[in-house]
């Protein structure tokens, strides 16, 4: 049995970021991973590095290799290569950044409870026991495949973590979810020269954003080639030799829809398979995730839980931003916690990309605040004109009783730097006034908020 001050389950964002912080602090700390493929996490593995590596090569390809399918599919296989290259350089740079630290043991294994002080480790080499004073839960979340018959059994289905590794263009992928992951890929696919078809169950798009927003986000997927239908069932999936059929039920009637990749993009749960935290005495939400408190302690009080385990936000921020919070409360004050983060931003990589922070105007208006709205085209930013991307629309919504902003929609090419400004200046608590009256730097689309402020 192996002893130890912390063990921690899952190498994500917020477990390294925390194991290091530990060592630092002259803790020894075993960091326990399932697999050699993932170390540093799913971020720089198989999701935000990776895809976002793929959407840059993509939009190269749309603008270098428009109509020419053979140019295409090498640019594609390519690209590919170019992600493997990235992603394996960050996982062994990252391996090294813990388990070069004299306080850090990296164990390869699956990692399970055994009581609230032990947690057991399945290695290639057997299995070890660890006995550790402080237990820390990263174990991110894992996809959920909907029980469509055929589906899972599809040669041609995949997981946006298995896409990224076919080499071969598709011709026609079809992407069952009409989610910001199902989205990202759709964009991406697009730009590389597939033809694309999403298949969303609700009667919305994009239900959680502002109506607008998301109305100006569908006419430009559309306006690319994007087939996007909504209020669409997937009943069955049969394979042929040489793609899969959809059977597909729409408002106009049932359809069948060949495919040669289908990406299963129908949401991602809380990952405790074969943890047993029960076996801990750990509570868990009702919909599967580790229960926290504000300082993301579990009900055990030496037990931890970071990251989308916990069942928030699914974002590698969002974990950083907890191993700030377990910090604060292990080696710190305490004072970080869930409920003073501030606003929270988010990017969806699309082309162009779209941004937002805050409330969307009808939930500023439900929450009874009194509105101002302020609009911008993208067309009318000189910078979208220079960079020859003038598709989208900007929406800011301000409290008219203190004209502090309360929520920002950017769908704009470089809104995913934008988003930050607004960010800043939501915690700030700066006037819109402020943002609309400085200076920014020319040409640039931070400039923007010059024009849309002024708006209101
Ligand atoms: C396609 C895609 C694109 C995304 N793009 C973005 C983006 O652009 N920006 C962004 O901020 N977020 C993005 N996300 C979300 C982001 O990847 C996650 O929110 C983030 O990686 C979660 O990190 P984490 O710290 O919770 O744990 P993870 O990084 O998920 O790490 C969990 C680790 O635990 C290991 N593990 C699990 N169970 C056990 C066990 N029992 N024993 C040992 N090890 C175990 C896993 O192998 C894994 O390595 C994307 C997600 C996807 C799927």
């Amino acid at each position: 049995m192996k002893k130890t001050d912390a063990v921690i389950i899952g190498f994500g964002k917020g477990g390294k970021t925390l194991a290091g912080a530990l060592a630092a602090a002259g803790r020894n700390v075993i960091m326990v991973e399932k697999s050699d493929k993932m170390y540093g996490g799913t971020c720089i593995n198989v999701a935000c590095i990776p895809t976002k590596s793929l959407v840059h090569s993509a939009a190269l390809a749309h603008v270098y290799d428009d109509g020419q399918l053979e140019a295409r599919r090498t640019r594609y296989s390519e690209a590919i290569e170019e992600k493997n290259r990235l992603t394996a350089m960050l996982r062994a740079k990252n391996y090294h950044k813990l388990a070069d630290h004299p306080n850090i043991t990296v164990l390869t294994g699956t990692a399970a409870f055994e009581d609230d002080h032990h947690v057991s480790v399945e290695t290639d080499n057997g299995q070890e026991i660890i006995e550790a004073d402080q237990i820390f839960i990263n174990t991110g979340a894992r996809p959920f495949v909907p029980p469509i018959p055929g589906l899972k059994e599809s040669r041609f289905s995949y997981l946006s973590e298995t896409l990224l590794d076919l080499d071969m263009l598709p011709e026609h992928l079809v992407i069952i979810g009409g989610g910001y992951i199902g989205m990202e890929f759709a964009s991406m696919y697009t730009n590389f020269g597939s033809q694309v078809t999403v298949i969303q169950d609700g009667p919305v798009f994009l239900p959680r954003e502002d109506e607008e927003i998301a109305g100006a986000v569908l006419q430009s997927l559309k306006d690319r080639g994007v087939n996007v239908l909504l209020q669409a069932k997937t009943s069955q999936v049969k394979d042929t030799e040489r793609h899969a059929i959809l059977t597909v039920e729409t408002p106009e009637g049932v359809q069948e829809i060949n495919a040669d990749a289908i990406l299963i993009a129908t949401g991602r749960r809380p990952n405790i398979e074969g943890l047993h935290p029960e076996k801990a005495g750990i509570q868990l939400t009702e919909r599967g995730a580790i229960a926290a408190d504000e300082h993301l302690q579990t009900n055990v009080p030496h037990i931890w839980a970071m990251g989308d385990v916990v069942g928030g936000l699914q974002f590698t921020y969002i974990s950083l931003d907890d191993f700030r919070i377990v910090k604060s409360a292990i080696l710190g004050d305490g004072s970080r916690t869930t409920q003073n983060r501030g606003a929270v931003p988010y990017s969806v990589f699309l082309d162009p990309p779209f941004s937002r922070a805050g409330l969307t105007e009808k939930e500023a208006r439900d929450k009874g605040y009194h509105v101002k709205i302020a609009k911008l085209a993208a067309a009318a930013i000189p910078k979208a004109q220079v960079l020859q991307k003038p598709v989208g629309l900007l929406k800011a919504v301000i409290d008219a009783d203190t004209n502090e902003i309360l929520g920002a929609h950017l769908f704009c090419e470089e809104s995913y730097e934008m988003i930050n400004t607004i960010k800043v200046a939501m915690d700030a608590h700066l006037p819109y006034t402020y943002l609309r009256d400085t200076i920014y730097t020319h040409p640039t689309m931070s400039e923007a908020f010059n024009d849309l402020f002024a708006s209101v």
